[in-house]
């Protein structure tokens, strides 16, 4: 399997083509976005990992020629914290998924397997649990038909919970997925973003979906899936 990595950040491009090689991948790293899209389109790649901002032309631009040039070679984009109108435009213009820097490497393997494995087919813009729908696109969460508002931290605590629903989900993994901290760092933002995400999503509605495994983490689940 072959992944095209265009990135300018030389640490974080070199910590992507090393881990993924140790992985058992084979890498190219291009750090220019013309050279990125030259090979891209000529070379036979499996996966292409697309940084945003590059010199040369950027991310949207090569993405944009490469599906105009019929290429369906698919494409994780790593975008930069919190620009959710960034993810939107590069899931419209066809990326299959996005990760948001600084990511985790274990959770970049996790979409890079998951890409591979599926080919072109993305996770759905919809995630759904019981009667509640996330809808990643349009950023908006409905739960037995009613508009549920919630913060950016707490959509993207939600999202991840449902895309991994059934899933114990360690503090720690949280933490570095949604507010970049680590272990060590106060674990009770997590329990108090929690706390009021249950408020919104659970208190007034049944069943509830948020639950808490004791020393181990949150899981979301439904409890007809068990
Ligand atoms: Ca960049």
């Amino acid at each position: 399997m072959k992944i095209l990595i265009v990135e300018d950040e030389i640490k974080t491009g070199n910590f992507v083509k090393q881990g993924l090689s140790e992985a058992g991948f084979v890498t190219d790293l291009v750090g220019d976005g013309r050279d990125g899209l030259q090979a891209a389109l000529n070379g036979d790649y499996d996966l292409i990992l697309l940084d945003v901002m590059l010199p040369g032309m950027d991310g949207w631009q090569i993405l944009q020629a490469l599906r105009n040039s019929g290429k369906d070679t698919p494409v994780l984009f790593l975008t930069a914290r919190d620009q959710v109108d960034d993810r939107v435009k590069g899931l419209e213009l066809g990326a299959d998924d996005y990760l948001v820097k600084p990511f985790a490497f274990s959770e970049l393997l996790a979409r890079v397997r998951t890409l591979l494995r599926r080919g072109k087919v993305r996770e759905p813009d919809l995630l759904t649990v019981a009667d509640l729908e996330l809808d990643r696109l349009r950023r908006r969460v409905m739960r037995g038909g009613q508009r549920i508002e919630l913060t950016t931290k707490e959509f993207n605590l939600l999202e991840l919970m449902m895309r991994r629903q059934g899933e114990v989900l360690p503090r720690s993994l949280i933490a570095s997925q949604i507010w970049d901290m680590n272990f060590d760092s106060d674990t009770n933002v997590i329990d108090v973003a929690i706390r009021r995400l249950r408020a919104k999503v659970d208190d007034n509605f049944e069943p509830k979906l948020i639950h808490t495994v004791r020393g181990m983490g949150y899981v979301l689940e439904s409890p007809d899936d068990e």
